[in-house]
């Protein structure tokens, strides 16, 4: 472990920078951006990581000069990187101290204003444990940043005692997978629940998800399968200095490997939990007498079928990945049509109609849902059956 003074003097004496560890796209297969990890390097060419030095910076409150310090630094890096590749997003590990004065905001909001680097090019990595007690003064300066356009992303998730309750109560756009849980689900029933239904509970709350310490390919193939989007890891490749890392991005590299199948199934879950939201609403409010008071329809789920998260998906990734896919085309038409019934049942609801009108068009709208869900099961067996010829 390194003392305050010497972190002190190391910062005086610019020690510090960055290296960037690459994040892979299980939909593109290519590089999106990396993360930035700080590494101390002593005039003799001694590296110190983090673990070193970070949780004693923490503890002093040093880590805000760190921070501030190192800002302009990544702002340099983050510039010289997205001139290559103007797609690449950087992420930045912050802790909750770094928020408790409005100093760090204030150097971001500067430089936003002062260079020519975009806020979306720039994420915050907090960690949970972080943000466990996250006061008012550290939840608004945070929230500053996110309306000037930074993405946030909640680092480790799954290894504090409060991820999920921590979610609702900061404006994440990410969760970072903690690499344990990644680490041990291939050999463990329980971690590989816990990291398909975290998948989907980001995928729910409309998050994107990046697996953290993916180091195999059979890692990789598991994570595609479940639905993961993105992917970091020494399999991808280890954190390496910015010039490596231009290299690195260079190169062109990608890492697709067929069909992303676990979005698939993402499609085929959001279906039936539509259709069962949808049913659900309208017979609890057909069932009830005239004149109720309660007899509105309040919790209709989208009812347009570009606006449903299988629509959304349908007419966005899903063109670019399957628009070839004849399961993929032949989804349009029942879905179009599920939806207009979905319509004309909610009509019949607002104008009164009771349970026996109304059930001959709730089997009209299963039969469409079956067809569905026909199509979907097509596109995802194609996908299977694409996966295990690669593999
Ligand atoms: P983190 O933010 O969760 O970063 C990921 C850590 O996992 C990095 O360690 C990375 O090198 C390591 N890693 C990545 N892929 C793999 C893999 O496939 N297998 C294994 N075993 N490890 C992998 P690193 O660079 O030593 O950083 C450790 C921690 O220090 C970071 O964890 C972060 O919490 C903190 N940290 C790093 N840079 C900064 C910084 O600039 N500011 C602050 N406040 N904290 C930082
Ligand atoms: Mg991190
Ligand atoms: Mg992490």
């Amino acid at each position: 472990m390194q003392t305050e003074s010497a972190i002190r003097k190391g910062i005086e004496n610019n020690e510090f920078s960055f290296f960037y560890q690459p994040k892979v796209s299980l939909v593109t297969g290519k590089v999106t951006g990396s993360e930035a990890l700080i590494r101390w390097i002593k005039p003799d060419g001694t590296l110190i990581l983090p673990s070193k030095f970070i949780p004693i910076a923490e503890q002093s409150g040093l880590i805000k000069e760190i921070t501030c310090h190192m800002f302009p630094k990544l702002v340099e890096d983050i510039l010289v990187l997205t001139d290559i590749d103007e797609h690449l997003v950087t992420s930045f590990n912050t802790s909750a101290k770094d928020f408790e004065d409005d100093c760090f905001t204030q150097s971001v909001l500067h430089t936003l204003k002062n260079s020519s680097l975009s806020a979306n090019k720039l994420q915050i990595e907090l960690t949970e444990t972080a943000t466990f007690e996250a006061a008012s003064v550290i939840r608004d300066n945070i929230m500053i940043l996110r309306n000037a356009g930074l993405s946030l992303a909640m680092d480790d998730f799954g290894t504090g005692y409060s991820s999920i309750d921590t979610l609702s109560k900061l404006p994440f756009t990410t969760i970072k997978l903690d690499q344990g849980i990644v680490g041990r689900m291939l050999t463990s029933d329980k971690n590989a629940t816990i990291v398909s239904t975290s998948i989907r509970l980001a995928h729910e709350l409309g998050l994107s998800i990046v697996a953290e310490g993916v180091e195999s390919e059979e890692q990789y193939h598991y994570l595609l399968n479940a639905g993961c989007t993105e992917v970091q890891g020494f399999w991808i490749s280890r954190p390496m200095p910015i010039s490596q890392f231009i290299s690195f991005i260079s190169t062109n590299s990608s890492w697709s490997s067929g069909i992303p199948v676990g979005l698939i199934h993402m499609a085929i879950v959001d279906h039936v939990q539509w259709r069962k939201n949808l049913v659900s609403e309208l017979i609890k409010i057909a069932s009830l007498p005239e004149g109720h008071p309660n007899r509105q329809l309040l919790k209709i789920p989208p009812l347009s079928c570009r606006e449903c998260r299988l629509g959304r998906w349908y007419y966005g990734v899903g063109q670019t990945m399957f628009h070839d896919h004849v399961a993929f085309q032949e989804l349009e038409f029942p879905h179009d049509d599920l939806h207009k019934i979905g319509q004309l049942l909610v009509e019949m609801v607002g104008n009164g109609a009771k349970m026996e009108t109304l059930t001959p068009y709730l089997q009209k709208l299963s039969a469409s849902s079956m067809e569905v869900l026909s199509k979907l099961q097509n596109l995802e067996d194609e996908g299977l059956t694409d996966m295990h010829r690669i593999e």
